[in-house]
């Protein structure tokens, strides 16, 4: 359900961009909405790839079972979080609640 919300966000967000007016030189140009959603996803792809990558690296202890684990980057990003603490849901015990990030 959170994949399902989270491919359909992203498109709706960059059909939502409006075309802007910019102005260059005493020249004033039109740039169509379809440049400013490709600009602004060439920006936030790479960053929700980057930001997932960066947080599925590090290691997760469940609260409940105290086994330590790599949680999915697609899993990882979207998330609740409070500071390092992350809701997540434990491969071994299915526990989902706060995990700590460890030191590993
Ligand atoms: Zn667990």
């Amino acid at each position: 359900m959170k994949k399902l919300l989270a491919l359909t966000a992203l498109p709706l967000l960059l059909l939502s961009l409006t075309s802007c007016e910019v102005h260059w030189f005493n020249q004033s140009y039109d740039v169509p909405w379809y440049v400013v959603a490709l600009i602004t996803a060439c920006i936030i792809i790479p960053t929700i790839l980057l930001t997932g990558h960066y947080l599925s690296q590090k290691t997760y202890r469940c609260s409940s079972c105290g086994m330590t684990f790599h949680p999915k980057w697609h899993c990882v990003i979207v998330s609740i979080h409070l500071g390092a603490k992350r809701v997540l849901r434990c491969p071994h015990c299915k526990h989902k609640g706060f995990c700590n990030p460890t030191d590993e």
